[in-house]
């Protein structure tokens, strides 16, 4: 089955009723770009720019940084590439960022908190995103937003480096929904954002009040713990107010068990590690949107993840 659903990779992603679905990958690196490419990713839903800033002593140049972005646009033939700006925090120190050192660095400077603090290292970035050919082909995803006025920020900073270069093409700029906040706000969040992207990994975080990081609650950190897909329903009824489209770049979008409940939500892109991607992309093709809505709904109402699985896995049983 394998060799089959590898075979159909490349073909579109709809459900058997019709619902486009895009399936893309999540890079952490340019060297990922061609494989993912050959695995059948429609693109890239996040790219975790980290890898370019992380480990050095000085800060990447614009040039260095559209050389790495254009790698990955090429190695996904032209189809889209979402740049995640840095998200770095004091978890992750840099040499040339001068960050304090804070107890819960969780809860202080991350995400785009610490770029609006250190407004020349996004700018660069946002300049570096922008020269990338062709024009348009890269999109902009903001991580750690919590408020609109982040957004409407960034926007301000886009639209200026925009102007500056001369790109009269508009710039597709996302909101990521890893702050509770966030996702219970996204019919305001919607207004200032072209898309949403549902980090679940930090959501999840956040949710449950578990640290990721925390050996000691990772058996519990679970991405399909009802009060989790409740936020994901909410950031998805906020985005629809402005007909804004919905992804989900958090691990669990690798989860084929969660991928029924996340379409019957109303995401309509799922960005995974790229070996899934021909798997997903075929279970995706059995499913029916009224199916997916119906198990969706009815999880909705549950108490637990485990209970959720149970669901999944008994309409779905060759899960
Ligand atoms: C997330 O939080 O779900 C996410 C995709 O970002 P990261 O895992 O890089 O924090
Ligand atoms: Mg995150």
């Amino acid at each position: 089955r394998r060799e089959a659903n590898l075979a159909r990779a490349h073909e579109e992603c709809r459900t058997a009723d019709g619902t486009r679905i895009e399936v893309v990958a999540n890079l952490g690196r340019p060297g990922d770009a061609a494989s993912a490419f050959a695995k059948g990713a429609e693109g890239c839903g996040l790219l975790r720019s980290e890898f370019l800033f992380l480990d050095r002593v000085t800060a990447p140049s614009e040039e260095e940084q559209t050389a790495q972005y254009q790698e990955i646009a090429d190695g996904l033939r032209g189809q889209h590439v979402v740049i995640r700006t840095l998200d770095v925090g004091g978890d992750k120190p840099l040499a040339y960022l001068p960050l304090p050192e804070e107890e819960n660095p969780v809860l202080g400077l991350r995400g785009v908190r610490v770029s609006l603090r250190h407004p020349e290292l996004l700018r660069t970035q946002l300049r570096a995103i922008l020269k990338v050919k062709p024009t348009g082909v890269c999109r902009i995803l903001v991580p750690m937003i919590t408020s609109a006025s982040e957004m409407r920020a960034v926007r301000a900073m886009v639209e200026e480096e925009r102007r500056a270069l001369g790109i009269t093409a508009p710039v597709q700029l996302g909101a990521m929904i890893e702050v509770p906040a966030a996702a219970v706000m996204a019919d305001r969040l919607a207004a200032d954002a072209d898309f949403l992207s549902i980090g679940t990994n930090d959501l999840t975080q956040y949710a449950l009040a578990m640290d990721r990081g925390n050996p000691h609650v990772a058996a519990q950190l679970d991405g399909l713990h009802p009060g989790v897909l409740r936020l994901v329903a909410q950031t998805v009824e906020g985005a629809r107010k402005h007909s804004r489209p919905v992804a989900v770049c958090g691990g669990i979008a690798s989860d084929p068990r969660a991928a029924p409940l996340l379409i019957g939500l109303g995401v309509t892109e799922l960005s995974a590690t790229p070996s899934v991607v021909p798997d997903l992309k075929a279970f995706i093709r059995t499913l029916t949107l009224p199916q997916c809505v119906e198990v969706a709904r009815k999880a909705l109402t549950f108490e637990s993840g485990d209970d959720v699985r149970a669901l999944v896995m008994s309409t779905w049983p060759g899960l």
